[in-house]
């Protein structure tokens, strides 16, 4: 299947990988791993705003398939007294980078997935209405690995390509839109270097489209 083609590092920003993102909604060098928790997005809903989480299952712990299995609605409640907690949770992000850079899709970037809950960007609610949703597997206060922040950065170099009203101002944490809520992805994010790795990328516009 083309769709499931998978290489180590990101693909450049090519004109035919944005023009089959706008297409299919699909990230041509990310894992396809289908996610039922998404739908439709709102009719006039514009795709421009991405916002960055993170999720590690168990907490702070990295490695295997807990989070694929729990965007899929088949994580065992019995396996961990953690994931009895959330097992029954329908939620999903639109990818996910894992510590190793290497990209899972659960959702098409077209359609609506189930990531920010309660959330609000500059007086808009319903996040998830119009925003591209990227997990870190992570946790708040562990550093990110260079392979990740390279994964975000060409995904996000990708997303801005494809629906240019995504501009650096209109990337988040999830934090910033459900704040005294969420944390995620915390303060061991650095910022400053991701905007770096945007800037390296030439996709660095800064002003709203
Ligand atoms: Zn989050």
């Amino acid at each position: 299947m083309p769709d499931s083609i998978q290489s180590q590092s990101p693909a450049p920003c090519t004109s035919a990988s944005i023009d089959r993102l706008r297409r299919s909604g699909r990230v041509s060098w990310a894992r396809w791993c289908p996610s039922p928790n998404f739908g439709p997005r709102p009719e006039n809903a514009d795709i421009s705003l991405l916002v960055v989480h993170n999720i590690s299952l168990p907490p702070g712990q990295f490695g295997g398939d807990a989070i694929e299995r729990f965007f899929c609605n088949s994580l065992d409640a019995c396996e961990h007294p953690y994931f009895e907690t959330i097992a029954g949770m329908k939620v999903s992000a639109h990818a996910l980078v894992r510590r190793d850079g290497t990209v899972v899709q659960f959702v098409s970037f077209l359609d609506r997935a189930w990531h920010a809950g309660r959330s609000c960007f500059q007086g808009e609610d319903e996040c998830n209405d119009f925003s591209i949703g990227i997990e870190l597997e992570g946790a708040d206060d562990i550093p990110y690995t260079p392979e990740q922040y390279q994964s975000l950065a060409a995904l996000s170099a990708l997303a801005m390509s494809a629906w240019p009203r995504i501009t650096r101002d209109r990337i988040t944490g999830h934090c910033d839109i459900a704040p005294g809520r969420k944390t995620d992805p915390g303060p061991a994010f650095d910022w400053a270097h991701y905007h770096q790795q945007l800037l390296a990328l030439g996709a660095d516009a800064g002003e709203p489209g």
